[in-house]
């Protein structure tokens, strides 16, 4: 609708935080559609009222001129001095927390620690609930296919965790993973996806599937369990798989929470012959002196910027400069999210080995997935 629109529509918003917020706060526009507020004195639970204010607010209706427009926005909170002791630390915890928001669905609000998730009601709530989900065998495992944008052919699956609750339906685990994680059950669950997959690629494989890597996404807190190395390898021997045929995908924060942790871990793992890639490459604060240390084949881009990667030269030349990068450091890449098939095209011709998305497949359950495989086997992408 042009610059005009755009800055009358700015002025608006800002006008409306500035009405929920209090005197001594203060408000900023930093540039594009990103705006911090500072709320001295303010706990969590304030926080979290504010927030909820400001999304009802925001959330109104415009009219600006001739339109009428509405937007969702999303909030993240970062709290001193838990958080930081700084502005540009809380602000980059802010910054990961509305990514975190936008991730779940936008139009939401997160907190970057996960205890202070914790305290919200909801948040209690699945966590009761989790504790007898996998006793009462509420949680699945769904496939989703990755494939060779130079053969065409299926090379990995990507196993997501589902969660189907008897009164509220299904649970995304971008909803629950979290709450697993702050209070630990993640580690029990994990434990679980992981068993899981590995004897689903083994019933595969004995059925006569391609060979396939099954990718399973790992959180922080197991990363960071000492017995990690030996427990992938007693669930490989259970299912007896080769440690090749397994990948481990790690997000940048799970490795740079701790980083010379990270790459002993790695070295433990990669040494029994386990894959490790790097999972919503692009969105975390990677230090690159450390990626050429961490023991990684391959990099996930970033859904993020894939989604608009057609449209924006921006989201093109990150998308192109994470190939280059991972080229130069002998790393694969893999594009999450693909959905069109001008992205597909586009990565293709920048050099990008593997794409998955519901361009190619969505996540399905076991059945289907095969079923998937052996129509994919006959007619490649
Ligand atoms: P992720 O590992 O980055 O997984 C990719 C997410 O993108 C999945 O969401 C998938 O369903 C979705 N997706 C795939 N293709 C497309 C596409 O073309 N377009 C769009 N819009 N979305 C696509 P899902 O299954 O809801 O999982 C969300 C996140 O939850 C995962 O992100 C992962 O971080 C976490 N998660 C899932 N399963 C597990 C698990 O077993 N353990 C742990 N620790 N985390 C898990
Ligand atoms: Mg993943
Ligand atoms: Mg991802």
């Amino acid at each position: 609708l042009g610059h005009h629109i755009g800055d009358l529509l700015l002025v608006e918003v800002g006008r409306r935080i500035s009405a929920v917020v209090r005197e001594q706060d203060t408000v900023a526009r930093l540039g594009g559609d990103e705006f911090v507020a500072v709320l001295p004195g303010t706990g969590a639970q304030e926080a979290t009222h504010i927030a909820r204010r400001l999304l009802e607010r925001i959330s109104q209706p415009y009219q600006l001129e001739q339109h009428e427009l509405t937007i969702t926005p999303s909030i993240g909170m970062a709290l001193y001095p838990e958080d930081g002791a700084d502005y540009q630390t809380l602000y980059r915890c802010a910054d990961t927390a509305m990514y975190r928001a936008k991730q779940e669905g936008r139009n939401g609000y997160s907190f970057f620690t996960a205890e202070m998730q914790a305290n919200s009601i909801r948040t209690l709530q699945l966590d009761n609930a989790l504790r007898r989900a996998l006793e009462r065998e509420q949680l699945s495992l769904h496939y989703q296919p990755q494939v060779s944008l130079t053969t065409g052919n299926i090379v990995g699956v990507e196993a997501l965790l589902r969660w189907n609750h008897p009164e509220w339906g299904p649970v995304s685990p971008a909803e629950f993973v979290p709450v697993a994680e702050s209070s630990g059950q993640i580690i029990q669950i994990g434990e679980w996806v992981l068993r899981t997959a590995c004897q689903q690629l083994k019933a595969w494989r004995d059925a006569g599937l391609p060979d396939m890597v099954m990718a399973v996404n790992l959180s922080a807190v197991q990363f960071r369990l000492p017995r990690l190395p030996e427990m992938v390898m007693d669930l490989l021997e259970e299912a007896q798989l080769p440690p090749e045929c397994l990948e481990l995908e790690l997000t940048e924060s799970a490795a740079m929470h701790d980083p010379q942790g990270a790459i002993a871990t790695m070295n433990r793992l990669h040494d029994r012959g386990i894959l490790m890639s790097v999972d919503d490459f692009g969105t975390g604060y990677s230090s690159l002196s450390y990626l050429k240390r961490f023991r990684v084949y391959k990099l996930k881009i970033d859904m993020s910027f894939v989604r608009d990667m057609c449209a924006d030269p921006e989201d093109a030349s990150i998308v192109n400069a994470i190939i280059n990068l991972a080229q130069s450091l002998g790393l694969k890449t893999i594009a999450e999210g693909v959905e069109t098939d001008a992205q597909m095209a586009m990565l293709r011709e920048q050099g990008c080995n593997e794409i998955q998305g519901y361009h190619v497949g969505r996540p399905m359950a076991a059945a289907q997935f095969e079923a998937w495989v052996r129509a994919h086997v006959a007619h490649p992408t």
